[in-house]
């Protein structure tokens, strides 16, 4: 058995035994494999050991590896720059970055030239100071509203956050109980174009906890592919 099949079964382990502790089916929590620096070949194994969905956070690699991967859901997990929307609109199935109103439109401008409705999240930074990029948590509620009422060609299906490092993952739980207090808040907003479904959060080294504070979507890079050389990242 292949190193990465191994990996995506103790994945799978995992993910299983934290939904079990807080009462939940770990089948209703979605495995997105994370698959920045790997290659075309890698992430095919990954799908041949059972990843339904791929994560990249660079446009370039997206567009480098696309049509080398087998069927596969593609997100975009990473900053998202505008002018970069064009090239990725048709390639993924989710968009987990829509950090500002700017970017939502362009994804809504581009959606509508292919005739699209693209799935967003809503990237929410409760820990504000440590990470560069999301909307503050009081800054949501607007962003969405705005995006309901202007962009016809977006849905919005959840939200998704990435804590700051901690040793201790246990030391970052009230941040996901922060995004997952909002999760649930929004989640109530009634229109036809919010249909939340995915709280994408936990990694690697703290999914578990991700997933007791209610994370329904984890993307998991390290645990399944092994450490990452980022001299391949373009
Ligand atoms: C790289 C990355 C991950 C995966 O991180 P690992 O620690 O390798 O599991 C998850 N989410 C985002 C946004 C990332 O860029």
């Amino acid at each position: 058995m292949s190193t990465i099949k191994e990996n995506i079964e103790k994945v799978n382990e995992r993910k299983e035994a934290a939904a079990k502790q807080c009462g939940r089916n770990g089948d209703d929590i979605l495995l997105v494999g994370v698959t920045k620096t790997r290659s075309a070949d890698e992430i095919n194994e990954g799908i041949d050991a059972g990843l339904t969905d791929i994560g990249e956070n660079k446009v370039q690699e997206i567009m480098d590896k696309y049509d080398f991967v087998k069927p596969v859901r593609w997100h975009m997990i990473g900053h998202l720059q505008t002018n970069k929307v064009k090239y990725i609109i048709d390639k993924v199935s989710m968009i987990h970055s829509v950090d500002s109103y700017k970017l939502a439109e362009e994804i809504n401008k581009r959606a509508g030239q292919h005739g699209i409705t693209m799935d967003i999240l809503i990237q929410v930074n409760s820990a504000q100071e440590e990470s560069k990029f999301g909307i503050s948590t009081d800054e949501t509620e607007e962003l969405i509203r705005r995006i309901l009422e202007n962009c016809p060609n977006i849905k919005i299906r959840g939200l998704m956050c990435i804590a700051p490092f901690a040793e201790d993952p246990n030391d970052i739980r009230v941040y996901f109980a922060e995004v997952k207090k909002l999760y649930d808040q929004y989640s109530q907003i009634e229109h036809e174009r919010l249909d939340f479904q995915y709280l994408s959060m936990g990694m690697s080294h703290d999914f578990e906890v991700a997933i007791l504070e209610g994370s329904n979507l984890i993307r998991v890079g390290t645990a399944i592919f092994g450490e990452r050389d980022y001299s391949k990242q373009k």
